[in-house]
C-alpha cells in the first residue's frame, strides 16, 4: 500500500512523556521538492519509495501532509553547551512526526523527525529554518558513517522547501527527514530532573529502557542498569569515531543520545592530517571538542547523565553517587576494549586467541604508528589504508607519508612479525571518507541547483571499503589550496 493513509505513525513518546512534548505543526513549504532520498532507509521503514518521490510524498517529507493519527510534537530538553548549562533548549526548528515500526530496533520503533520545519515554542531567537547545504551535509555525513559501520541516526530524505532562508546571504531552504532509534538525549534527562518531578523522571527511564536497553528492565536496579547500558553504548560509539577519524564538533549534552547513535551533524568533519588537537568548528575556540578530547568529553557528559539519576538509584545520595560513579568507570574499560579491538582489525592482526598478539602489543603498535603519523601530519585515512599494500610487501605507500623512515622501517618489522593480513586490514580501513573539500564542493553545487556532485559523492561513500578505478580523486586529501577546513553550524 502507498499513500499518506498507509503511513502509520505512533505517538508513544508524546503519550508517555507529555511534559517533554509540545504538539506542533510544520510551517507550510511553498514548493516542496525532493532533493535526495535514501531508498534503503525507506525500505527499512516500510515506506514506498515511489510514493515518497510523488508530490504528496514531498509534502509529507516537508511536514505539510500529516498522516492520519499522527501527532507531531516539538521535544523539550536541556543541555550543557560548551560546558555551560542551558535549562531549556528543545527542538527549536525540528519536529518529531512520530514513531514508525522497524523490526531492526530493540523497541521495534524508530523516530521520524523533521529538521528545518519552522519555528517552535523552543525557537528562542532562531528562525526555525535550515538551508539546503547543511541539510544535505547531514544526509551525506550520516550515510557515510552508516556505511563505515558507525552507529548513527540516518537521513531518509532532504526536501527543498521552495522558500529562502536568510543567512549571510539568502539561501534555498530545506527540511531533513531524520530517522533515529530515538531522540532521547542526555539533555532530556537533565530537563526532566530539573523539574523535580520524579514521576516524570521515572517514566523517562522506563521509556528509554523499552526503546533501547530492554535488558535493563529485569535488573534489580533498572535506572542503574540503564546508565550502565548507555555508558557501554557511548564507549563503543566514541571508539568507532576515533578509529575512523571523526570529529563530532559539538558534543553538547543535548547532542548525545541515550541509544548510542551519533546525532547532530553540524560542524563535524573527518581528520585529514593526523593531529589529536584537530578542531574544525568555527565556534570551538578553546578546542573543547577536539578529536583527542572526545573520549574525555563523552565521559563528562555521562557524568551529567549520572547526576540526573541519583534520586532513582538508591535511598541515600551517598549510596547513589557511589553506585553511579562505579558504573561511569565502565566508560574507560568499554572504550579501551572497543578501541583495542578496532585497532587490531585496522592493523590486520588476528585475535589474541587465534595467534595474534596480546592487547598490550596491539596498543604499543598503535602508539608507534600514531606517533609516526602525527609527526608527519600524515593523512589519517590514507595512511591506515596503506597498511594493505604493506601487508602485501609494498611499504612505499606508507613510507612516502611519513618523515621518520628509520622509525617506520623499525615499526614495519615489529608489525610484520605478527603476520598482518592484507584483506583483514583493508576490511577495517576505508578508502573513501567524506573528504571535507569534496563535501563543500558538492554542497555548493547543490545550492546552485546541481545535484550531480552530491549524487556521485553518495554513491562513492555508500561503499567505502572497496577501491574502485576512476575514483582516485575521492581518496585524496584536500589540495593545499583548500587551506585549513572550517565548519559552521
Ligand atoms: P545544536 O547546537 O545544533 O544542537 O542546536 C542547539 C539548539 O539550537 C537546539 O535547541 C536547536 O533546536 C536550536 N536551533 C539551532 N538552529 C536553530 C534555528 N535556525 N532556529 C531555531 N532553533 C535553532
Ligand atoms: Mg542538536
Ligand atoms: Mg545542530
Amino acid at each position: 500500500a502507498a499513500g499518506l493513509d498507509a503511513v502509520r505513525l505512533s505517538h508513544r513518546f508524546a503519550d508517555a512523556l507529555p511534559e517533554l512534548a509540545r504538539p506542533w505543526r510544520a510551517q507550510e513549504a511553498p514548493q516542496p521538492q525532493l532533493l535526495v532520498l535514501d531508498e534503503q532507509v525507506a525500505g527499512e521503514l516500510g515506506l514506498d519509495a515511489a510514493w515518497l518521490r510523488s508530490p504528496e510524498g514531498a509534502r509529507f517529507l516537508a511536514g505539510n501532509a500529516v498522516p492520519p493519527g499522527a501527532e507531531p510534537v516539538a521535544q523539550c530538553y536541556a543541555g550543557h553547551q560548551f560546558g555551560g548549562y542551558s535549562p531549556r533548549l528543545g527542538d527549536g526548528r525540528a519536529l518529531l512526526l512520530g514513531e514508525i515500526g522497524d523490526r531492526g530496533t530493540p523497541g521495534g520503533l524508530r523516530d521520524l523527525h523533521l529538521k528545518g520545519s519552522g519555528r517552535t515554542p523552543f525557537a528562542r531567537g532562531g528562525d526555525g529554518l535550515a538551508a539546503v547545504g547543511p541539510m544535505l551535509r547531514e544526509h551525506v555525513m550520516s550515510l557515510a558513517m552508516h556505511a563505515l559501520g558507525v552507529p548513527t541516526t540516518r537521513s531518509l530524505a532532504v526536501v527543498a522547501t521552495g522558500a529562502a532562508v536568510q543567512r549571510e546571504q539568502p539561501l534555498p531552504g530545506a527540511v531533513l527527514a531524520r530517522v533515529a532509534a530515538s531522540h532521547l538525549r542526555v539533555g532530556s534527562f537533565q530537563y526532566a530532573r530539573a523539574t523535580d518531578d520524579l514521576d516524570l523522571l521515572e517514566r523517562l527511564v522506563q521509556h528509554a529502557i523499552e526503546r533501547h536497553h530492554p535488558q535493563a528492565a529485569d535488573a534489580e536496579n533498572p535506572a542503574l542498569a540503564l546508565f550502565e547500558a548507555v555508558v557501554a553504548a557511548q564507549a563503543r560509539l566514541v571508539a568507532r569515531w576515533m578509529l575512523v577519524g571523526f570529529v563530532h564538533g559539538v558534543m553538547n549534552t543535548d547532542n548525545m543520545t541515550i541509544s548510542g547513535e551519533t546525532i547532530d551533524y553540524g560542524p563535524c568533519a573527518f581528520l585529514d592530517g593526523f593531529d589529536p588537537a584537530t578542531v574544525f568548528s568555527s565556534i570551538d575556540e578553546g578546542g573543547r571538542y577536539a578529536y583527542g578530547n572526545q573520549p574525555g568529553i563523552a565521559a563528562w557528559n555521562l557524568a551529567r547523565l549520572a547526576e540526573t539519576l541519583v534520586p532513582l538509584v538508591a535511598e541515600t545520595q551517598e549510596e547513589a553517587v557511589e553506585l553511579l560513579t562505579g558504573r561511569l568507570g565502565g566508560f574507560q574499560t568499554g572504550f579501551g576494549v572497543a578501541w583495542t579491538d578496532g585497532v587490531r582489525a585496522k592493523l590486520g592482526l588476528a585475535p589474541a586467541g587465534e595467534g595474534g598478539p596480546d592487547d598490550a602489543e596491539v596498543q604499543a603498535l598503535a602508539d608507534g604508528l600514531l606517533a609516526l603519523l602525527r609527526e608527519a601530519h600524515a593523512d589519517w585515512t590514507g595512511s591506515w589504508r596503506a597498511l594493505g599494500a604493506a601487508a602485501r610487501g609494498d611499504a612505499e605507500p606508507l613510507r612516502s607519508r611519513v618523515v621518520d623512515l628509520a622509525g617506520v622501517d623499525a615499526w614495519l618489522e615489529r608489525w610484520r612479525a605478527h603476520h598482518p593480513d592484507a584483506a583483514r586490514t583493508e576490511a577495517a580501513n576505508p578508502v573513501y571518507i567524506p573528504r571535507n573539500h569534496l563535501v563543500e564542493e558538492a554542497l555548493d553545487a547543490a545550492t546552485e541547483g546541481d545535484l550531480g556532485p552530491v549524487e556521485r559523492l553518495l554513491a562513492v561513500l555508500a561503499d567505502p571499503f572497496t577501491e574502485r578505478p576512476g575514483l582516485e580523486a575521492y581518496a585524496e586529501p584536500a589540495p593545499e589550496s583548500f587551506g585549513q577546513h572550517v565548519t559552521y553550524c
